[in-house]
């Protein structure tokens, strides 16, 4: 099988069949021309993303390819869900070592599920031999000038993340064989979670003109939340209990044997949650709760923002922004350090 039989049979689809005359409309020209060529809506800003996930790097060798597939577009997703963009399209630039048509029947089909649950058709990409790489360019848009950003947290703000964080990182000990999960169901959930991340589209949309900053949870809650309060220059409060009850795991017979400090590690540092961290003013509360409602996504709060940490901190020479605060009401500064490729 040759290059462009491969595209055409397990790509060319796009996911674009039963989409609605909406999604259709954007795409005025997908996959076999020189360049796709997309409609964005009147008024709309342009939001665009890219990822590279490398065999042996992001995923496991032999990762089920159609779980695999879903990932890949999903933590892309995530970026968009992110910003407060609605999805127009994306593109896929793959390196395979060779023609495996089971494996690429099974990945094409998990990441166009997905392509086709969220109204975004894939509209191009490259295919070349070489060591197994993904790379994905979302597109997405957004009303002008309503974009989410890192920078706009402001002291007083609270602190809220949707989901359960931390079940993807224990899920991922589960799967390199770092811990057992004794109960069958459990250990099969945090898989999922690792596994199968949904983006927060439909909550990252509800968030635009509430939410003071957003971004999406990769590489570990406290240093991600790092991340907002430098482009932000303020810090923040979080407290440990909170972040460890998003999950309801910890009420197994076995992990709530776990102390409080190992219970709280997997959501503080963990990563691939791929979950909304965002900040909103005190007095949107209320709108908030509606979002939550009508986007039927779980969101906690977590904390608050703070003028600029390292000024507060009672005699310590630390400048980490986020301070965590433990069940007896004491604030420390956070020590964890989040993933880096480089480190
Ligand atoms: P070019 O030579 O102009 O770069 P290609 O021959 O690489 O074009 O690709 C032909 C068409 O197939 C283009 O529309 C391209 O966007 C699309 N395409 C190539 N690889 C992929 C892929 N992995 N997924 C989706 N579309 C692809
Ligand atoms: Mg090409």
């Amino acid at each position: 099988m040759g290059e462009f039989d491969l595209i055409r049979q397990y790509f060319a689809s796009g996911g674009l069949a039963g989409q609605g005359a909406a999604t259709l409309a954007r795409v005025v020209h997908g996959i076999g021309d020189d360049c796709a060529i997309l409609a964005p809506d009147a008024g709309m800003q342009l939001a665009i993303s890219t990822d590279m996930l490398v065999e042996g790097r992001h995923f496991l060798p032999g990762a089920d390819p159609a779980r695999l597939g879903h990932k890949a577009l999903a933590v892309n997703l995530s970026d968009l869900a992110a910003a407060g963009a609605t999805p127009l399209g994306f593109t896929l630039s793959l390196a395979l070592p060779g023609v495996d048509e089971a494996w690429l029947r099974s990945f094409s089909q998990g990441m166009l599920a997905l392509a086709r649950q969220t109204h975004c058709p894939l509209v191009g990409g490259d295919t070349t031999k070489g060591p197994l790489t993904l790379n994905i360019t979302v597109l997405g848009q957004m009303p002008a000038g309503q974009a989410l950003l890192r920078s706009g947290a402001r002291a007083g703000d609270d602190v809220y993340v949707s989901g359960a964080i931390g079940e993807a990182r224990l899920g991922l000990a589960v799967a390199l064989g770092e811990q057992h999960i004794e109960d069958a169901a459990l250990r099969q959930r945090l898989l999922m979670r690792l596994e199968r991340p949904q983006p927060r589209l439909a909550l990252g949309q509800a968030l635009r003109g509430l939410a003071t900053s957003a971004m999406d949870l990769s590489d570990g809650l406290v240093g991600d939340l790092a991340h907002i309060a430098r482009a932000s220059n303020v810090g923040m409060e979080i407290s440990m209990a909170a972040v460890r009850n998003t999950s309801p795991i910890w009420n197994d017979a076995q992990l709530r044997q776990w102390p409080f400090e190992q219970q709280c590690f997997w959501g503080l540092s963990g990563g691939d949650d791929y979950e909304l961290a965002f900040t909103a003013a005190v007095h949107q509360r209320e709108a908030i709760a509606r979002a939550v409602q009508q986007t039927q996504t779980p969101v906690h709060r977590i904390g608050r923002v703070t003028a600029r940490a390292g000024d507060t901190a009672q005699g310590s020479t630390s400048h980490h922004p986020i301070w965590l605060e433990d069940p007896q009401g004491r604030l420390a500064p956070a020590q964890l350090a989040s993933f880096d490729h480089f480190k």
